[in-house]
């Protein structure tokens, strides 16, 4: 159906319910070189189970002096090693190894993402393990087919343009698709030839570390990848700020997307690719199946809890289906379950990642209440223990307020009415930022007004978050440039090199 990604999960689902078993915690330490080691300093970081606010595990934490080992690893894998030197098929036929064995681990490293950072298994395995080996697959394809041009110069010269290797990637992700994140930035990267230092982010750091033990198996030679664990501002700024990394690609907020390109621009001016934060608006006509505009409206705010950058955080609604949908979205909220990803057969929905994003949501929640706008559904925090909001629906929002403006990152849904197509339009731009958008309508031309003029970097008619390998994802504004996935996502990783030299003896010119 339209719900493509809800679809998948219920699906996945029905194959399996919970309960699932705790996994073991198997690797907690920096992955350099090939090899799992402490950090220099010897310290560790707790990373904590979101259903409790338990210890799962002491990670080791990467700072400056690790983030310096890694980048040495990473050079020499790049300068004397054999990936950026071996043939682009061969480096492929790896990849789809390293991709096979993502498939196999699929429900380990489900359960993994559920104990670290509350996503449900279903979540993970229909969406983020697809698209982590599929990310794989797609550019291990690729690696064969990157080649320049033939130039057509003026006078005697031939030229040609090489497409080279970029060198030393760092990669810095979040916490919300840990999996997801930590492969399409890797997979481009690898087929490129580079070779990479991936910083999870503190609060999941544990799959970026099973992920990088499935590379060493799938053969990818010691150094290409490495991973060091740490917090943004000691190992996240030694990466941004290093001399011998030559690229960084950043998927975060936009604040601290900044202090990348502030970092990139006081070292050795590395090119930065920034996927940010946003503000997506989902604009609903008053023609659309309102059923199936409801579903949308929930899944694009309340799918993986709402900790998603596209999410569609304001619903713009045409008045004059307004009340009814808005009645149909408070029933369907009536079945939707708040629980234990890893015990709840019937979960929708698990706990929000940490205590700091739970406080943050759940303030946000109460600076709503107090600007005046009213809560349809939910907006408390729920269960025994853990982080767990019911998800809110905010109607009697108006742009000027907060939980209009800002991004929450979290289950929380602002539903407001529109009277006609320029209005919904101009609603829609009326941000900063410039990530996902969304149409619900029958009507074809109305729905091609709204693609063309919406600032976005990603729209979708009639379905929400519907994505595969091919299709490139990144935002404008202060959502950011340079997005992952699809065939632009190499250039990212590959540096243009244009080759002149004399033409002789050609009987053409
Ligand atoms: P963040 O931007 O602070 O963290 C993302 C990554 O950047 C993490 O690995 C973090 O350790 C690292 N980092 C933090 N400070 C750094 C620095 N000075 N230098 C280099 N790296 C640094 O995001 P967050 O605090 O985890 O979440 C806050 C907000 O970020 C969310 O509420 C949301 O708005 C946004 N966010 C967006 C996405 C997305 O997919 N676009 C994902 C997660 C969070």
């Amino acid at each position: 159906g339209a719900d493509r990604p809800a679809a998948d999960v219920e699906a996945e689902k029905k194959s399996g319910a919970p309960p699932f078993e705790v996994p073991e915690v198997r690797f907690t330490k920096l992955f350099i070189n090939g090899c799992f080691v402490d950090a220099v300093s010897g310290r560790t970081f707790q990373t904590r189970d979101p259903r409790s606010g338990d210890v799962i595990a002491s990670v080791a934490e990467g700072d400056r002096e690790d983030v310096d080992l890694a980048v040495k690893a990473a050079r020499d894998a790049f300068d004397h090693g054999e990936w950026p030197r071996m043939s682009g098929s061969e480096r492929g036929r790896i990849m789809t190894r390293f991709a096979e064995l993502v498939e196999r681990h699929a429900d380990e490293l489900a359960a993994l993402e559920s104990l670290d950072g509350g996503k449900l298994p279903a979540v993970t395995k229909a969406v983020d393990i697809g698209n982590a080996a599929g990310s794989l697959r797609y550019f291990a394809g690729a690696a064969d087919k990157i080649h320049g041009e033939t130039l057509k110069m003026r006078g005697q010269f031939q030229g040609c343009t090489l497409r080279e290797p970029l060198g030393v990637a760092g990669l810095i992700i979040p916490w919300n698709f840990p999996t997801t994140m930590f492969t399409i930035k890797v997979a481009p990267a690898l087929a490129a030839g580079c070779t990479v230092v991936v910083k999870p982010a503190e609060q999941t750091p544990l799959s970026a570390l099973f992920l990088a033990d499935l590379a060493k198996q799938a053969g990818i030679p010691d150094g290409v990848i490495n991973v060091v664990p740490g917090f943004g501002p000691t190992a996240g700024a030694a990466i941004a700020s290093h001399m011998d990394v030559d690229t960084v690609s950043f998927t975060g907020s936009t604040e601290v997307g900044r202090l990348i390109m502030e970092a990139s621009a006081r070292s050795n001016l590395k090119p930065v690719s920034l996927e940010l934060g946003g503000k997506s608006p989902l604009i609903i006509f008053d023609d659309a199946d309102l059923d199936m505009a409801v579903e949308l409206a929930i899944s694009a705010n309340f799918f993986n809890k709402g900790e998603a950058c596209v999410a569609a955080s304001r619903v713009y609604v045409q008045e004059s289906v307004y009340d009814r949908f808005e009645k149909k979205l408070a029933e369907r909220m009536r079945s939707w379950v708040v629980g234990d990803p890893l015990n709840d057969p019937r979960a929708d929905q698990g706990p929000q990642v940490d205590k700091a994003q739970y406080e943050r949501v759940l303030s946000y929640i109460e600076h709503g209440k107090r600007e005046g706008a009213t809560l349809l559904t939910g907006g408390r925090p729920c269960g025994q223990k853990g982080y767990y909001i019911q998800p809110a629906v905010f109607t009697n929002v108006k742009e000027d307020m907060v939980i209009a403006k800002e991004e929450i990152f979290g289950p929380v849904m602002c539903l407001m009415k529109f009277k006609t197509v320029e209005e919904a339009i101009a609603r829609a731009n009326a941000t900063r930022y410039g990530l996902g958008a969304g149409v619900v309508t029958r009507d074809m031309e109305v729905a091609s007004r709204v693609v063309r003029s919406v600032r976005a970097g990603l729209v979708w008619v009639n379905c929400y978050f519907a994505l595969s390998n091919d299709c490139p994802f990144g935002g404008r504004g202060m959502s950011g440039f340079g997005g992952d996935e699809g065939m632009q996502a190499l250039d990212k990783y590959l540096a243009v090199k244009c080759v002149v030299a004399p033409l002789r003896g050609s009987p053409w010119m």
